[in-house]
């Protein structure tokens, strides 16, 4: 578990190591009459083992952040880093590879290969990269995630909820430094997604994997060790040991707030 370090609201525990940060970010979509400023000044720290929530309603910059954390986005000032690789210190190719081999993706949509079965979707970024799987480490991540009986199957022939099981599991097999997930559960049943937000915990409690997550659901931040709130491209408050009343509560608070300035 890991508290929030008075000095700096937006920092994990000093006692963590960092998994990734942004500081000073702020990003701006467009120019003229359609200019967007989707990140302003945004500066946050991510734990290592830590699951960290991202939340605020649509539109206040969660996918904008994920992908300028993540190195999918460029920043339009300020600086990213990933450990402690500064991404704006590196050319495209180094940043294509810093992605494929540091970072695990989940999206809202599974995005896995039709044509490929289970197993090769999940070691689709290991064989891309040319490496091969540890066997140790990819039987436990199976496992984990309860696909040991399915990995033959394709996608077709899994449902919403272990599709995104096999793309939690595509995410992790390279043992990233840090999983970014937009949405998990969007496209899933409340039972399927609760599921699937077992195995990302699971995966910060028992892989000491770093977890962070987007969503705009109290119930699936409720499974973060830690929740930060953006509204309008700022972040605006932070929580630790969230449960989805006291999410729920928080978000009444924020509405409320901006219906009465
Ligand atoms: P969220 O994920 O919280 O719903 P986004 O990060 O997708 O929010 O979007 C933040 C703001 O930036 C929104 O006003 C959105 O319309 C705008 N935006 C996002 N992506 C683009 C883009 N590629 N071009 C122009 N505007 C964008
Ligand atoms: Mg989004």
């Amino acid at each position: 578990m890991v508290t929030a370090d008075p000095l700096s609201p937006y920092a994990p525990n000093p006692t963590v190591g960092i998994a990734a940060a942004t500081v000073g970010v702020s990003k701006v979509h467009g120019s003229g009459d359609t200019r967007v400023v989707a990140l302003d000044d945004v500066s946050l720290a991510f734990g290592e083992g830590e699951f960290t929530a991202i939340m605020g309603p649509s539109g206040c910059g969660k996918s904008t952040l994920m992908h300028c954390a993540a190195g999918l986005d460029s920043v339009t000032s300020g600086s990213v880093r990933v450990g402690t690789t500064e991404l704006g210190t590196l050319n495209d190719r180094q940043l294509t590879a810093l992605r494929r081999d540091r970072i695990g993706f989940v999206f809202q949509a599974f995005n896995l290969l039709p044509t490929l079965t289970a197993l090769e979707n999940i070691t689709l970024p290991l064989s891309i990269a040319g490496r091969r799987p540890d066997r140790q480490w990819l039987d436990r991540v199976v496992s984990m995630v309860g696909l040991a009986q399915r990995l033959d199957h394709r996608p077709g022939q899994l449902s919403g909820g272990q599709q995104q099981r096999v793309a939690v599991a595509r995410a992790l097999v390279s043992r990233p430094a840090i999983v970014f997930a937009d949405e998990p559960t969007g496209n899933l049943d409340s039972r399927a997604g609760a599921e699937v937000l077992g195995f990302l915990r699971d995966s910060v409690r028992e892989l000491g994997q770093s977890v962070v997550m987007v969503t705009h659901d109290p119930v699936a931040a409720g499974f973060a060790d830690r929740v930060v709130f953006l509204s309008d491209g700022r972040l605006v408050d932070e929580m630790a040991c969230p449960t989805p009343e006291r999410v729920l509560d928080r978000m009444k608070a924020f509405d409320s707030r901006s219906r009465t300035s």
